[in-house]
């Protein structure tokens, strides 16, 4: 049996009817940005599941304070729209108001409530500091003081690249039973993968029946993959190694944080939603910069007996030339002249030169498939 989703239910929000567009009672309309288009849109096809909407002030310093909702259920960073002081005027509690991105209208809301938070105190709890030099704290500062709580009734999918590949928690659930998977290992990623990754997902193809590879698209920053060259070098790997019909590969829409041992409780049950019965957590999960140890991510998920999905923790993987094979250091005791760690920046600099990977570090399959794009990196 595929695990439940969490909460016991997976939320699926109505499409936008024509009509509602032309509702001439609707109260309030807010322009959202593209973050926020994409989290309605997870909303509504149930990734976030049970979270119907933008969270109450109630739920809102449980999460902060307890990493839970007020029920208790396991949720570890709120899922909230700030607005303005300016624009908070054009919407009243109680209204039934539209979100709209780019001037189109892409969700109906119940506003239930509005309430003011502290952005310092949000970002202490979340993310572990308030440095404006953290990616997500900087955010925080950019947004609205108001939160908009309330229920999503309609909305529908925005535009948003790989589109066509892209599948839903209902999708997935049904892929997964299709194929007779009980027990399915996530990855989550926002990377090309180098042989590291991949002997990780070897290892859980043992011991699961499927791999779901469930890599993270949508904004970067300056020198990151791009979708594209994430998406390609995933599928030249799927293609070129894995046996059909063990893995599943299809983008997650979402925007990262950058909140480390928090996020990583987030990224858990997305998946869990998906219907994946394991989460593989490596070194750094959904860290930045030197914000968070290496395994504060791992020491975090230990918190959380009733999440509902298995936590898989992974140590740094790396190559032991005396070993000859990718190893951790739990089984190798050679000195670090032996052995070649994975580096992203290394990684960037084979590929932006002519030289070929070593074969211990990258496929020459996913090697070519990003050194034939014009422009494999975020500029
Ligand atoms: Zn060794």
């Amino acid at each position: 049996m595929l695990p439940m989703p969490h909460g016991g239910k997976l939320v699926e929000i109505r499409d936008m009817s024509p009509d509602s567009l032309d509702r001439s009672d609707y109260k309030g309309f807010i322009e959202v940005s593209y973050e926020t288009a994409v989290t309605v849109m997870d909303i509504k096809n149930g990734i976030l599941s049970p979270i119907t909407g933008f969270v109450e002030e109630n739920d809102y310093h449980s999460i902060l304070n307890e990493q839970r909702l007020e029920n208790g259920t396991p949720w570890s960073i709120p899922i909230m729209m700030g607005i303005g002081e300016d624009s908070s005027g054009k919407v009243r509690e109680g209204d039934t108001a539209v979100l709209s991105y780019g001037g189109n209208p892409i969700a109906e809301i119940e506003v239930s409530q509005l309430y003011r938070y502290d952005k310092k105190k949000h970002s202490e709890s979340v993310f572990g500091t308030n440095s404006a030099d953290h990616p997500g704290v900087a955010k925080v500062q950019e947004a609205g003081n108001v939160a908009v709580a309330g229920k999503i009734t309609a909305a529908g999918n925005v535009a948003v690249p790989f589109i066509s590949d892209t599948l839903f928690p209902k999708e997935t659930r049904k892929i997964f039973s299709e194929r007779g998977w009980t027990t399915v290992s996530a990855f989550q990623t926002r990377n090309v993968p180098h042989r590291g990754h991949e002997q990780i997902q070897r290892l859980s193809l043992r011991s699961t029946d499927g791999l779901f590879i469930n890599p993270v698209i949508g904004r970067k920053k300056k020198g990151d993959y791009t979708d594209e060259a994430i998406m390609k070098a995933y599928s030249a790997l799927v293609e070129s190694y894995y046996p059909p019909n063990k893995v599943l590969l299809t983008p997650l829409h979402y925007e990262m944080m950058y909140a480390g041992p928090r996020e990583a409780v987030m990224h858990a049950i997305m998946r869990k939603n998906f219907g994946c019965s394991h989460f593989i957590v490596g070194r750094d999960h959904a860290g930045v910069g030197s914000f968070y140890g290496p395994y504060e991510a791992q020491e975090n998920l230990r918190n959380f007996n009733d999440l509902g999905i298995s936590i898989v923790p992974f140590e740094e993987t790396f190559y032991c030339r005396k070993c000859e094979q990718l190893v951790t250091d739990r089984e190798c005791a050679h000195p670090s002249s032996y052995q070649e760690r994975f580096s992203g920046t290394k990684l960037r600099e084979i590929i932006s030169s002519e030289q070929l990977p070593p074969p211990e570090v990258m496929r020459l399959e996913v090697y070519n498939v990003i050194k034939s794009m014009p422009e494999p990196f975020v500029r």
